[in-house]
């Protein structure tokens, strides 16, 4: 099989198969042999590794893992690739491809059944417009993973990566910064794509924590209080969880319990750290 990660081999293949890329669906291939080099390397792969894959495309990537990985799993929601998976990924007998959408797949009863539910390694070149709905599903739903090495939007990767006080800073940053260490490992210009998508990307790496950065009494608590900060955030912290409509405390409760914790009774949630929402989580989880 040619090199796909060059681009007159991409576009030999998609004119072979007639295969127009789909903006719907977020197709812009990868055609950088270096940007794929530094993927892998980032996600440091050895045979020992079980890789689950979202969106191959038409395999260029999923080549590079089952080169290096034990075993890969490929989920890929356009049924028109699958033909085109089918040739390129001929000779990776560790490969399976799956014609599923990665938000309607059970992740967990996946690594079970196919790694015996040891933690596995998440690569790819996200699809942008499933970045965040993909990242919190991998990490609410506890799914066992080492690490998550993926290609999104130079953006997220920021918000990814942000501390409190800065514009970037968000729900994404504080779930992404509880459950793993996040490190940016390389900006990728447009150029590096076929098609080239209308925004600046960047290769970033989320790996596990061992332990949790902080210890909280209620995990669902600590995210509920982080979305609702977030999802009202020019609103002081006490007015957004007064009002939001899944949360017991009043404005009152909240801003004693901010004053106790030697906050501000006025402070607006983007200026907490995870610390300080888990000792919020903490207290206010001992009223009810
Ligand atoms: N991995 C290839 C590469 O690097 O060249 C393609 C990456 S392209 C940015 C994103 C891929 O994700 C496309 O193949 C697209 O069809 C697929 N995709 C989009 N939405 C998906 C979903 N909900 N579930 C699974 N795959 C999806």
């Amino acid at each position: 099989m040619a090199a796909l990660g060059i681009p007159a081999n991409t576009i030999e293949i998609l004119r072979k198969y007639k295969f127009n890329a789909q903006k719907k669906y977020g197709q812009n291939f990868l055609v950088d042999p270096r940007v794929l080099d530094k993927v892998v390397e980032a996600a440091q792969l050895t045979r020992e590794d079980y890789v689950l894959e979202i969106g191959p495309g038409i395999g260029t990537l999923t080549r590079y893992l089952a080169e290096r990985a034990g075993g890969v799993t490929a989920v890929e929601i356009d049924k028109n690739l699958i033909p085109i998976l089918e040739e390129t990924l001929a000779d990776c007998h560790n490969t399976v491809v799956l014609n599923e959408d990665i938000l309607k797949v059970d992740i967990n009863g996946l690594v079970a059944q196919q790694n015996q539910g040891k933690p596995i390694k998440v690569v790819a070149n996200l699809p942008y417009y499933i970045t965040t709905p993909v990242i919190m599903a991998l990490l609410e739903r506890h799914v066992p993973f080492k690490s998550i090495t993926v290609m999104v939007q130079k953006e997220v990767a920021a918000r990814m990566q942000a501390g409190p006080g800065t514009k970037d800073y968000g729900a994404l940053s504080l779930a992404v910064q509880y459950y793993t260490r996040p490190e940016i490992v390389a900006q990728v210009p447009p150029n590096c794509f076929i098609p080239r998508p209308n925004v600046d990307s960047a290769v970033i790496r989320l790996t596990c924590h061992e332990k949790p950065p902080v210890v909280v009494k209620d995990e669902a608590l600590l995210f509920a209080l982080i979305r609702a900060a977030f999802n009202q955030r020019r609103k002081t912290l006490a007015n957004a969880v007064g009002n939001a409509p899944g949360l017991p405390y009043s404005k009152e409760e909240t801003a004693d319990a901010l004053e106790k914790l030697r906050l501000s009774a006025t402070v607006r949630g983007e200026a907490l750290s995870l610390e300080q929402f888990a000792e919020l989580a903490d207290f206010l989880g001992n009223l009810y």
